[in-house]
């Protein structure tokens, strides 16, 4: 079975072509550049109607969607009522649902008949406990308008951790993890069981680590402290936060790790200072996270820093596990969350068919 795997993002499209169970990857590529100014790709519809020109033979296909809120503990067939809960969900995520919506309709209309499913982000985190979830806000917040930590990137946490389970030749439900997705956005997640139980992100991608251009936690405060030294507007403020701060806010420099560390190689104090914060932020996170899980067996990093930057990795790591009678395993797994997607498609196809 050929699944096709779609990330269809506010201006480009992602897709990979996978059989099935095969796992081999067939075709892949991006469509970048969709409805911007100057470009040729006017919408995602056209944008999709090229990558469809470049593949064949599709069995199914699978979407990544950021948010699921809480209507979505695991991948699901869309339907009518799927297509309208992630059009309802655009109001808590309105950088990214859309985005994946578009996709979705696009495909029900190229590819009419074939089978599409929704993997979402947050699904993996639904199985955060109450008090791990709930901010410190009037309860009626959460009840009426869904307030509440969600966690992203749970499609590449869970790809990781199962990888990790096989590394390890132990069951998932022997292990304690502590997965760190660092990539241009970043998250941390413990894993008991094969379930997570805590992450770093909350209601949006915003929260916890200090990230490539986000900045992560903050003392709430700031925000209408900042609005009103510098005369914001809230869309400003949402600038400010996630495209003007993380690395790129305190280096000065850029949001791109490989420059930091090239740069702080050469002296430049704002691009070491930068990898320091982001380095301290994550050891606390760890810090915390071994005294959620009590104990961890293996501290796993992957994207693109976790997979590929061992100065980072070695900073990150170093003494962290010197008072540990048991030390984790630290592993470096390479994720690919298309592959997970094609994975959890195939399956929901597969059993749709057999009932
Ligand atoms: P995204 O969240 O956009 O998918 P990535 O997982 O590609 O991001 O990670 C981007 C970050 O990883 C950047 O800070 C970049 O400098 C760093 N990085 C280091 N080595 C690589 C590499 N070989 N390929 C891609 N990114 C890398």
């Amino acid at each position: 079975m050929n699944i096709l795997v779609i990330n269809s993002g506010s201006s480009s499209i992602k897709y990979k072509l996978f059989n099935m169970p095969s796992k081999a990857l067939l075709k892949k590529g991006v469509i970048e550049h969709i409805g911007e100014k100057g470009s040729k790709i006017k919408s995602h519809h056209l944008g999709l109607r090229m990558a469809l020109k470049k593949v064949n033979a599709v069995d199914a296909v699978g979407h990544r969607v950021v948010h699921g809120e809480e209507n979505f503990t695991k991948p699901v067939l869309i339907n009518a009522k799927v297509i309208g809960e992630i059009k309802r969900s655009c109001a808590i995520a309105p950088l990214h649902n859309p985005a994946n919506l578009t996709g979705i309709l696009a495909c029900k209309e190229l590819l009419p008949g074939v089978k599409q499913a929704a993997v979402f982000d947050t699904a993996f985190h639904q199985s955060i406990p109450q008090h791990a979830y709930l901010y410190g806000l009037p309860y009626e917040f959460y009840t009426k308008f869904g307030i509440r930590k969600y966690g992203f990137h749970g499609t590449s946490h869970e790809y990781v951790a199962l990888e990790a389970s096989k590394i390890l030749k132990r069951p998932m439900r022997k292990l304690k993890l502590i997965t760190c997705h660092l990539g241009n956005g970043c998250s941390i997640a413990a894993i008991d069981k094969g379930k997570s139980v805590d992450t770093s992100m909350g209601f949006t991608p915003l929260e916890g680590l200090v990230m490539g251009t986000r900045c992560g936690d903050i003392d709430p405060a700031l925000v209408t402290y900042i609005m009103d030294k510098k005369k914001m507007g809230t869309k400003e403020i949402d600038y400010l936060l996630n495209q003007s701060s993380g690395l790129r806010g305190i280096s000065g420099i850029s949001n791109d790790m490989r420059i930091l560390e090239e740069r702080s190689r050469q002296g430049e104090k704002r691009a070491k200072l930068a990898i320091e914060v982001f380095v301290y932020r994550i050891r606390k996170y760890i810090g915390a996270y071994l005294s959620v899980l009590s104990g961890c067996d293996a501290l796993i990093f992957t994207a693109g820093i976790g997979e590929n930057q061992k100065g980072i990795r070695s900073r990150i790591t170093k003494d962290i596990f010197a008072y540990l009678n048991k030390k984790p395993r630290i592993l470096v797994i390479p994720t690919d969350e298309e592959l997970m997607i094609a994975e959890k498609t195939y399956r929901l196809v597969k059993s749709s068919k057999l009932s």
